[in-house]
């Protein structure tokens, strides 16, 4: 069969593409090397909605972050993902800096950045944000700046793309793209397959992509940025918090999370290996220095995870997403931040470049904008729990106690659409081991529910993928195993 469209990478950009294209009557196809979708930089950000008023003007990440920010609100009432604008405020903290903050939101308002606003009453500011330094001289409030679990989204994304017929392949690394007559034909690890036209959304790894057609014309490098977090209910924040930015980055932001944590991070470190997510001693004690700057009490004693995300820095700075000389051949690379902000706008970029290319945009009739709100344990009166239970016994079996994760929203987790095949799939889709105890109590239980789910042993269930096992095989067998040995001696 010939795929009218096939996206490579499924990031939040790949998979925004594909529920964008699913409204349409096309055949298309969403290809992922790793495990599970979300695997790649999607997995490790800030989750900040910007409201669009940190890029310069030349960039074209300005106008895509400021109309992609407008775009959520719609998005996230379509595929019910937990999004909520709860403000940001950019911290002066020298008089100095106020003219900066007073010049970015003259800026922002003539660009449309709804209700910012420059705050210098300091009585207001602590009212607004309690926890914020004593030391604070004016901040610049963006209402509009909101936070979003990037990767629920993204499985929001490719469920309701797969429930209007996109089609997820994932363990399918692609190595080689040969064009001829107008048709793409993609070798992967697993399979090879045609198109008439690709969409490049591999992340770090676009510019190898790109090359597959003979395409060579930017670099793409990782920048590294680390995180500590902390435990929910630790601190309660109301506002995103940013210093004043600087050449490289939008700097240590002190942030909550929709699941009641807060977060200190990211640093920027140019680095080499795009695989390379550790974190270095140097590199937290850099992150809680500037977090400290804006909230002096981060309540250190509380931190439950350390981790990395890296950057997909393009040499130009900014976002590359370019109809190619390749007909049919769609660049999307090199999203940096504000990449997650802006990826509904990127999505109606791409469908324009589409339509460029003849590409027939055909709403069909079945098309369904909704994807279904997961049931959540936490969300449900005592009323309607009870219900639950007397009706399957498993939403009263608790698999995580640190987030109360009953096994029913494990189950519903593994039989989605695009469903968790992973311990890593069920954690990020519905979190047990993302609280205190990190997966220590549930962990073994998450193992046993995925063989049975899936009928595979436990020796195959592994973390995020190939060569992510946590068992080898049972002890009594070896032990077994070592006495026939020695019976056959
Ligand atoms: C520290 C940090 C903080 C950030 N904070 C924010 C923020 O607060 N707000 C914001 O808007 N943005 C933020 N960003 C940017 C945002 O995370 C990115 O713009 C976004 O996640 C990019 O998504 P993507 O789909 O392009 O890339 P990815 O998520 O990396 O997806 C690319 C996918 O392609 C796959 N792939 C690669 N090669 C192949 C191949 N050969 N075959 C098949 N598949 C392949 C990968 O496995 C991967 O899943 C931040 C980024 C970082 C690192």
């Amino acid at each position: 069969m010939i795929y009218d469209v096939i996206i490579i990478g499924g990031g939040v950009i790949g998979c925004c593409i594909a529920r964008t294209l699913s409204k349409y009557d096309l055949k298309v196809a969403l290809i992922e090397k790793e495990a599970d979708i979300a695997s790649g930089t999607t997995k490790a950000n800030s989750g900040v909605v910007h409201a669009g008023y940190a890029a310069p003007r030349e960039y074209s990440k300005r106008d895509l972050c400021i109309r992609g920010n407008k775009l959520y609100t719609q998005a996230a009432e379509e595929l019910n993902f937990p999004f909520q604008r709860i403000g940001s405020f950019v911290v002066a903290l020298e008089e100095n800096q106020i003219k900066e903050l007073e010049e970015e939101r003259k800026l922002g308002i003539q660009d449309g950045i709804p209700g910012l606003e420059l705050i210098l009453d300091k009585q207001k500011i602590k009212y607004m944000e309690p926890n914020i330094t004593d030391n604070v001289v004016g901040v610049l409030h963006a209402p509009s700046a909101g936070i979003v679990s990037p990767y629920e989204m993204t499985f929001a994304l490719a469920e309701n793309a797969a429930m209007n017929g996109v089609k997820f392949f994932r363990n399918h690394k692609v190595s080689k793209i040969k064009h001829q007559n107008y048709i793409f034909t993609i070798t992967t690890k697993s399979g090879v397959f045609k198109s008439r036209n690709v969409i490049n959304a591999a992340g770090l790894f676009a510019r190898k992509i790109s090359r597959m057609v003979g395409l060579d014309y930017f670099e793409i490098l990782p920048r590294k940025g680390e995180y500590i977090l902390f435990d929910r209910n630790a601190m309660h924040l109301n506002k995103i918090l940013f210093p004043i930015p600087t050449k490289v980055s939008k700097g240590i932001l002190v942030c909550p999370t929709l699941h009641g944590n807060t977060f200190v991070g990211p640093n920027a470190q140019n680095i080499n290996d795009k695989k390379d997510i550790s974190t270095t001693e140097a590199g937290l004690k850099e992150i809680l220095e500037g977090g400290r700057l804006l909230v002096p009490n981060l309540p250190l004693r509380a931190s439950i995870r350390n981790f990395a995300g890296l950057r997909a820095i393009p040499d130009s700075y900014d976002f590359i997403i370019d109809n190619t000389d390749i007909y049919g051949f769609i660049n999307v690379a090199g999203i940096l931040s504000p990449g997650l902000s802006s990826c509904f706008a990127i999505a109606e970029k791409v469908i324009g470049f589409l339509e460029l290319l003849g590409v027939e945009l055909k709403i069909k009739e079945d098309y369904n904008p909704i994807r279904p709100k997961p049931d959540r344990f936490k969300d449900l009166s005592k009323e309607e729990l009870d219900r639950k239970i007397m009706e399957n016994a498993s939403w009263g079996r608790i698999i995580c106690r640190c987030e109360t994760i009953p096994e029913a929203e494990i189950l519903n987790a593994i039989h989605a659409p695009v469903g968790a095949t992973t311990v890593d799939g069920i954690k990020f889709r519905c979190r047990p081991g993302m609280g205190r105890c990190q997966g220590g109590f549930c962990r073994p239980r998450v193992i046993e529910i995925l063989s049975r789910e899936l009928n595979i042993s436990y020796e195959e269930v592994t973390k995020r993928g190939e060569d992510t096992n946590f068992l080898v095989g049972k002890t009594k067998e070896f032990v077994l195993d070592e006495l026939r040995v020695g019976e056959e001696e």
